[in-house]
């Protein structure tokens, strides 16, 4: 018998794994490391100052307020607001049917254990976010993995998925995608294939799960309007403050549709009693007092001008090598010349002072080995390019 109580724990408990990217965090850390690896948004260009004064009074004049419990469907100003908001993805929605979480992550959780039972079948894209794998592999969910090529998601692969899926008698409960500049892959669903893949679900009676943290950081136009705009009966629309304002307060949302509301509050009634007052009431300010939109102007600005920077770096160190181009976002997808093993070679990239992280992590069963990934987010931007050059030096070496 066990005296540390490891041997109790639940079929979910087992089944956690710690995410790859967490374990590049203790690395990738160390200063003389560039780390591509983080997707941590920029925050330099926040006016901090401005925030900290709205912060204050906002204690000051509403503290007991803000430093209450709220309920837990969200404050109703902010709940307005993020209808407002959501205009800008085409979406035309009732802040009735609005549940704000705890960052959008805790909206997957919710919604996945809303429909997962263990064993149950969900598909994603071929590569998928790594925290979205890691909450379906938490509800012990089966994931089957859907190919994607520069216009997003492959509406063939999909009709050929859910035919095996049928032809295994499995149900599946819902497509999880990503449409605007993917985590990890960096491209957009383009505007043909997006009813197209709605035509599909509605046909095969198929919830969509849709995540768009990054929708607003178009470097040069907005992507096509959301899968929720073609059947807001059938897609569950997930947002966040994350990326186009700050993770910290832990604010994120998802759009419902009416039948499926009640059951998600109560969820996450369970789960949390009420998202943060002082988060929600610091975001609503934020979006009424400050010009929020030419912030995220600003944010798409920093981030293009460091992809140009990673991409002009792409060209000139890295030329045996294939990657995406983003429109926008966060990230860039590598494919690595063919026998090398993006995993395995991590720990002589780490050496030779850059971190990326190995495609593996974005597979639920541990494909994508000659792929990887590269943000150009957050590492200073002046080191963006001697990255990329370690990164060649060692992918040569490999090579050879
Ligand atoms: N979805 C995607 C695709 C993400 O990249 C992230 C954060 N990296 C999230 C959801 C979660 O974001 P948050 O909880 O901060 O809203």
């Amino acid at each position: 018998m066990s005296q540390d109580f490891t041997d109790f724990f639940s079929h979910r408990a087992n089944n956690l794994q710690e995410s790859e990217i967490r374990a590049l965090f203790s690395v990738v850390s160390r200063p003389e490391v560039i780390s591509l690896a983080g997707g941590m948004p920029n925050l330099s260009r926040l006016p901090l100052h401005g925030i900290a004064e709205v912060t204050d009074t906002l204690i000051s004049t509403h503290g007991e307020s803000a430093l209450q419990y709220g309920n837990g469907v969200g404050w109703d100003p902010l709940r307005s607001q993020i209808v407002e908001l959501m205009r800008h993805d085409g979406i035309d929605g009732d802040p009735e049917n609005v549940v704000i979480t705890t960052g959008s992550q805790q909206a997957l959780d919710l919604v996945t254990g809303l429909f997962i039972n263990s064993g149950d079948l969900i598909l994603a894209e071929s590569p998928s976010y790594v925290g979205a794998l890691g909450v379906f592999r938490s509800h012990v969910a089966d994931v089957e993995q859907v190919e994607m090529d520069q216009d997003g998601l492959v509406p063939a692969a999909l009709e050929q998925a859910i035919a095996n899926a049928q032809a295994q008698g499995r149900r599946i409960k819902f497509l999880y995608t990503i449409p605007n500049f993917h985590n990890p892959a960096g491209i957009c669903l383009s505007a043909e294939r997006r009813p197209l893949i709605v035509e599909i679900c509605k046909h095969h009676n198929i919830l969509i799960v849709e995540d768009n943290p990054y929708g607003l950081l178009g470097f040069r136009s907005d992507p096509a309007p959301a899968l929720q705009s073609y059947w807001p009966e059938g897609v569950i629309y997930l947002g966040s403050f994350s990326k186009i304002f700050a993770p910290g307060y832990r604010i994120g949302w998802a759009l419902m549709p009416p039948a499926l509301c009640e059951k998600m509050t109560w969820a996450s009634e369970a789960a949390i009693l009420s998202p943060s007052m002082m988060g929600q009431m610091s975001i609503s300010r934020y979006l009424s007092d400050f010009d929020w939109y030419a912030q995220v102007q600003t944010f798409r600005g920093l981030y293009r001008e460091r992809w140009e920077i990673m991409n002009a770096a792409l060209e000139r160190y890295l030329p045996q090598c294939q990657w995406t181009e983003p429109q926008g976002g966060f990230y860039t997808w590598l494919t690595l010349p063919p026998g090398l093993d993006s995993k395995k070679m991590l720990p002589a990239a780490v050496e030779g002072l850059v971190a990326y992280v190995p495609g593996s992590a974005f597979y639920f069963d541990g494909q994508g080995r000659d792929k990887l990934r590269l943000s150009f987010c957050y590492p200073p931007i002046e080191t963006i390019a001697e990255g990329i050059r370690r990164l060649g030096v060692v992918i040569t070496k490999h090579q050879s």
